[in-house]
């Protein structure tokens, strides 16, 4: 494509007639339904959805806030399982908690270049370092290029590529019978 797509026009069609709110670095867009609960995943944001069957989570928080989540979910639903996790995107700050959820039994879904980013080293240009390929529990077990969908209870979800976001594979995550949207 010659011109670049803007973020908010790809947003504003996934999501036609939603309110909108922008907020940095993780956008929440819509009406939050009871369902729907913010966790703080140690300073960045986990979405946590309760589907009455089960959890469906936006990101897994950062790497020492596994514990102090697993307390937060207990509180919003009791016994339920995290069935499915999203990663917006691959950084540890998004992908902390994954092999714990992975080892309860959670499927991962993210975009294939999330995995790819997650499967290999690759050098931090400003902090002149390598980061290390995640292990393979860590990685997304399924993956998509453009877009997917799924229920969870009564919920439909809707999800896809966010072109020139923050990374290469950031994606969206739309809750659309509670219009709730994560990026
Ligand atoms: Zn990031």
């Amino acid at each position: 494509m010659d011109r670049p797509v803007d973020r908010r026009q790809v947003l504003k069609g996934a999501v036609a007639g939603a309110l909108t709110m922008w907020a940095s670095p993780r956008i929440l867009v819509g009406q939050q339904a009871d369902k729907v609960k913010v966790l703080d995943g140690g300073g960045s944001n986990v979405l946590a959805f309760s589907s009455g069957e089960g959890l469906v989570l936006v990101d897994s928080g950062t790497p020492t806030s596994g514990d102090k989540l697993t307390d937060a979910l207990k509180n919003i639903a009791a016994g339920s399982k995290v069935q499915t996790l999203f990663n917006t995107h691959y950084h540890t700050d998004q992908t902390g908690n994954n092999e714990m959820f992975a080892t309860r039994g959670a499927k991962i879904i993210a975009h294939q270049r999330t995995r790819q980013w997650m499967s290999t080293d690759y050098w931090v240009e400003a902090e002149e370092r390598y980061e290390k390929a995640r292990p393979k529990a860590a990685r997304p077990n399924e993956t998509f290029l453009t877009t997917g969908s799924l229920k969870a209870g009564t919920e439909q979800i809707d999800y896809g590529y966010l072109p020139l976001a923050h990374t290469s594979g950031d994606i969206y995550v739309f809750f659309k019978t509670s219009n709730v949207l994560a990026v």
